[in-house]
């Protein structure tokens, strides 16, 4: 399925002379491949990018940006089941990775077309103002685990629509889907070494990349621990940087909702990736009204939801979580029961699906991110006490509210300090949607309208007439 020996994907080819490590399917500890890190110099000439891209029309980029869209497509089968053989989420969600990380070379082709400038009248005769978008320069990125292409692609996409060679270092968990793509990528049309890929000691690629005054752009998505300490390494050479970080997201049931449509976003909100994504709903805030209703309509759904093997097309849940997730699940379950809450569903391992309730802010998994399928359910009495709830958080990335009231839907927009709000909707994760967040979940948006300015750089230009 794919080659023996892989390695970091620098100028059109896989460098294989690093140290070498055997790597397995994590389900069924089948041989993969043997990947090799990259060395010093594998280092050096991955982040020598090739900027011919510069000098190719935005309509030649987007056509080869949807020939990768159409590569990725028919590679489909092939993708998502190495996704699953490296991390383990379900084969129906890594299917569905796979559509998601085309959708962003799909919307970003349509988007390399218009990068508009714009004509501003000067009050002096003869003189002409006007802006336009260049783009930035050679891009870094760096990404986590949970979503091994897309997450890259998010970054990616839009750096090839606006002209900027790139390089990635995908999660050590997570190398192998990554350079299958970069291959794609390739093939799609883009020059060699407008996309490297590089794989091995992350605190070196890491150094190299945000030390590297050629890059002008670093897109980091991660842990805000890691997150920060890789923006004060971009400081000293002054690069535009873009982080997706940590959440703690609030999933609000006002006492209004459609309780049978809060529960169903309520399952799409937590259970992706076995709960292991940054927008996954961490803290279900449900109105004292509603909330036997709710919690028996949740249990029975959760109760049906099937876990079991990653390969199997009918699983909803992973049988297999993260490490540290496990680790995380276990601790904050422990700390929960022994301050007072109640567990529905009793003993339970790690990646099965266990609901909380009698949740307090006392606990750890109030205030910080579970990532494991665990849900804690707290009560509130009122609008400004979901909203206190909400918003007690260093983080700010995505909140949801459930309500069939107009003025709840505006008070809890304007009120959540979010940078994205699900109203009625807990799955809104789309390639035409600009993502990100507030306070310690980063800043910068990827996709949507304004994705592709992340890597535009504004030239102002003054034009006399003589
Ligand atoms: P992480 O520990 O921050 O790792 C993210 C990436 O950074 C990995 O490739 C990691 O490699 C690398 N890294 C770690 N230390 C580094 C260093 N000193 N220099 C350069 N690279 C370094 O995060 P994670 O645990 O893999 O991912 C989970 C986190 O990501 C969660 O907090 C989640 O919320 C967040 N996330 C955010 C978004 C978003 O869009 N906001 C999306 C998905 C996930 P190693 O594994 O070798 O350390």
């Amino acid at each position: 399925m794919i080659p023996e020996r892989l390695g970091s994907f620098v100028h059109g080819q896989f460098r294989t002379s690093g140290k070498g490590e055997e790597r397995a399917c994590v389900i069924r500890e089948t041989k993969l491949c043997m990947l090799h890190s990259a060395t010093e110099n594998d280092i050096a000439e991955g982040l020598n990018l090739n900027h011919e891209i510069r000098n190719i029309s935005p309509y030649k980029r987007a056509e080869m940006l949807l020939k990768i869209a159409d590569l990725l497509l028919s590679h489909t089968e092939q993708l998502a089941q190495l996704i699953v053989a490296e991390m383990g989420k379900p084969i129906k969600e890594a299917r569905g990775e796979v559509a998601y990380a085309a959708s962003y070379f799909r919307w970003f082709a349509e988007e390399a077309k218009r990068i508009y400038g714009q004509e501003i009248p000067s009050e002096k005769e003869g003189k002409r103002f006007s802006l336009r978008y260049f783009p930035i320069g050679g891009c870094a990125v760096i990404t986590p685990w949970n979503f091994p292409i897309a997450m890259c692609a998010r970054k990616i996409a839009p750096a090839l629509a606006a002209g900027c060679p790139v390089v990635a270092k995908p999660a050590p968990e997570t190398p192998l889907s990554m350079l299958i793509v970069a291959t794609l990528i390739d093939d799609a049309g883009f020059p060699p070494g407008t996309c490297n890929i590089l794989v091995g000691d992350e605190v070196a690629i890491g150094k190299a990349m945000t030390n590297d005054p050629r890059i002008r752009k670093f897109s980091f998505t991660g842990s805000t621990q890691i997150g920060t300490k890789l923006y004060a390494q971009c400081a000293p050479t002054l690069k535009k940087v873009t982080l997706e970080l940590g959440g703690n997201a609030p999933f609000i049931v006002c006492q209004d909702a459609d309780i049978s449509s809060a529960v169903e976003g309520a399952i799409a909100a937590k259970f992706r990736n076995s709960g292991q994504t940054c927008i996954c709903a961490n803290r279900l805030l449900v109105h004292e009204n509603v909330h036997t209703e709710f919690v028996s309509q949740f249990t029975k759904r959760v109760s049906s939801l099937k876990v079991g093997n990653p390969y199997d097309d009918a699983t909803e849940v992973s049988s297999y979580i993260n490490e540290n997730s496990v680790e995380k699940v276990t601790i904050f379950k422990k700390d929960a029961a022994a301050k007072g809450g109640s567990l529905l569903f009793g003993e339970k391992a790690p990646h099965e699906p266990e609901i909380i309730t009698g949740v307090t802010e006392q606990m750890r998994l109030f205030s910080e991110e579970t990532f494991g399928p665990l849900v804690p359910i707290m009560t509130f009495s009122s609008d400004e006490e979901a909203i206190r709830l909400a918003n007690q958080t260093e983080y700010g990335l995505a909140s949801y509210v459930f309500t069939q009231s107009l003025f709840r839907a505006n008070l809890y927009t304007e009120q959540l300090y979010y940078g994205m709000v699900g109203v009625n909707d807990g799955a809104f994760s789309a390639a035409e949607f600009p993502f990100g967040g507030v306070k310690y979940s980063g800043f910068g948006r990827e996709g949507g309208p304004t994705g592709l300015y992340e890597y535009l750089s504004p030239k102002s230009i003054s034009l006399m007439s003589s």
